[in-house]
């Protein structure tokens, strides 16, 4: 199927087909100057020096050197698909959003799934977190739904998390990937409340088997408001139709071998195939008074909401049906933030989202430049945008708005929203000084407590999950090269459970032993 959103595309060319692809196929330069020879380059005689006058062959080689844009730094490898979102459940008490506003509604979407830590040509099958973006085209404009494939995530202050994402990169010197800065940052005290983290991502459910079979979790408590203006913190949850599949270690690291982008070609297939894929899309809501009596910060991107206490409530479904007619144009230039949203649905005070809000979008400029949002797979599709303030820079090819006047003023002829929004009751209420403030100067108890109940609670459950978490730790861990190293993971999960910091380090000692290492 074509995709429609290639048709949006302002192209001043007549012969210009939905692609921007002459309709003839003749084949010119850049600059469409027809060309007679594929090959052909202008020289001196047959072999004689070529000549500075051939554009078409400078026109080649030039573009080729500038194929590409600079990779996303985390997130770098990716895959991705058009759909639908589908409303099956009213949530009018708790969200104003147009695309909620009855069911059975369809919006259009592109999805990008992701790793994290590699490059953009690493492998499917790493243990990573999987980036789960989603860009709404509603008709209140884009909303970009930036999630994970795991509910929490390493850190709660935003500053860590360019230190964070180094230690999950190559050392500076070597260009290797690197377990002792990978653990040392991860058990120093301060970084410990990345255990939680830690813990799903060393589970079962560390390596995905397909984009198809994990689920998206919004992690971040945002906040999103009906039409009397009274609003919740909520959570979204995206889980799987087609159920959870992972890879365990040793079928991952012999896949990455054999077919390193498995989860790429199997997302495409089965699109290509019409087994589209699907994802149930539900939340959890939480209101101001509730969150005060929590043990943890409703900020704290650490924690999960415990579903027991705050039911899972269904909201639609999430359908990926339509392969990118094109990867770089649709999907390696799809530029997703979290800043990017629409009314009703506002971002809370956690301090990485508030991080994220800058960061995503500030990418994308450094990526693709300032008018990313020109790019047709990023225009808002529903309504297009006007501002004559947003103008010029680098690649602006909508035309700029032509002769509109650059400026506004109160008296100038141009529209604003008439009909307010409701404000929002009982709004949070910030004071106190501007102060430098690190929230987390060393993982307290309570940093540990959920990554115990996934152990005990949630894990215990599963036939050998435990074990598994244990012996996927362990073998990271003895990489490291010094045995202090090895001593402060078993430490640190040794506060999770002592079963397992006492299976973590048996197995290290085991494989340091057939390594010539000493025992912990
Ligand atoms: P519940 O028993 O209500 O839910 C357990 C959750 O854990 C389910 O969502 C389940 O997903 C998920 N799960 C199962 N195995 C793993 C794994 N290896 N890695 C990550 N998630 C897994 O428990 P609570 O809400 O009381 O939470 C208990 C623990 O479950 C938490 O401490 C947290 O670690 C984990 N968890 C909680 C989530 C939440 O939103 N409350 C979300 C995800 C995990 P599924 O439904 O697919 O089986």
């Amino acid at each position: 199927p074509t995709n429609n959103l290639s048709a949006k595309m302002s192209c001043p060319m007549k012969n210009f087909d939905v692609n921007g692809v002459r309709k003839d196929r003749i084949v010119t330069t850049s600059n469409g100057y027809q060309l007679n020879s594929s090959f052909a380059t202008q020289r001196v005689g047959e072999h004689g020096p070529l000549l500075l006058q051939d554009n078409a062959l400078l026109d080649n080689l030039a573009h080729f050197n500038r194929e590409r844009i600079p990779e996303r730094n985390p997130h770098a490898h990716g895959s991705g698909a058009f759909g639908y979102f589908e409303v099956t459940h009213d949530i009018s008490d708790i969200c104003g959003s147009a695309m909620f506003d009855t069911i059975g509604k369809k919006t259009k979407c592109v999805t990008r799934f992701s790793t994290v830590g590699g490059e953009k040509g690493s492998a499917d099958t790493v243990r990573d977190p999987r980036g789960f973006a989603t860009k709404f085209y509603t008709e209140e404009g884009n909303l970009d739904w930036v999630y994970n494939a795991t509910p929490v995530f390493f850190l709660r202050d935003p500053s860590k998390f360019p230190a964070f994402i180094h230690t999950q990169k190559r050392n500076p010197q070597t260009n290797l990937k690197d377990a002792d800065m990978f653990w040392d940052y991860l058990t120093t005290p301060a970084n410990q409340v990345a255990i939680h983290q830690l813990c799903i991502l060393f589970s079962d459910r560390g390596i995905p088997q397909s984009y198809r079979h994990m689920h998206g979790y919004s992690g971040h408590a945002y906040k999103w408001s009906n039409k009397k203006g009274e609003w919740h913190y909520v959570q979204v949850h995206i889980k799987s139709d087609q159920g959870i599949k992972c890879y365990t270690s040793e079928e991952a690291a012999a896949i990455a071998g054999r077919d390193p982008d498995i989860c790429h070609r199997d997302l495409f297939e089965n699109i290509e195939n019409g087994n589209a894929p699907s994802w149930t899309v539900s939340i959890q809501t939480m209101t101001e008074e509730e969150s005060k009596k929590l043990p943890f910060s409703v900020f704290d991107l650490t924690k999960v909401w415990p579903q027991s206490q705050f039911p899972l409530r269904p909201v639609g479904k999430l359908v990926l049906n339509e392969n990118p007619q094109n990867f770089f144009a649709q999907i390696e230039q799809a530029a997703f933030a979290p800043s990017n949203t629409v009314p009703y649905q506002e971002a809370s005070a956690d301090p990485v989202l508030q991080g994220r809000l800058f960061a995503y979008a500030d990418a994308q400029r450094h990526r693709i430049g300032p008018n990313y949002n020109q790019v047709p797979v990023n225009c808002p599709m529903a309504k297009g945008f006007f501002n004559p303030l947003i103008r010029d820079g680098a690649m602006n090819v909508n035309g700029n708005f032509g002769s509109e006047s650059n400026y506004y003023n109160t008296n100038s002829k141009y529209e604003f929203l008439e009909q307010s929004r409701p404000i929002q009751e009982h709004q949070e209420i910030w004071k106190g000084p501007a102060i430098p403030y690190e929230w987390v100067t060393s993982a307290g108890d309570v940093d540990f407590i959920q990554a115990t109940n996934l152990y005990r609670k949630v894990l215990s459950k599963q036939d050998g999950a435990q074990g598994r978490l244990a012996h996927n730790v362990a073998t990271h861990a003895a990489n490291c090269k010094s045995t202090d190293m090895q001593k402060r993971v078993v430490d640190m999960f040794t506060r999770v459970d002592q079963q397992l910091g006492n299976d973590i380090k048996t197995e290290i000692s085991s494989i340091n032993s057939s390594n010539g290492k000493p025992k912990l």
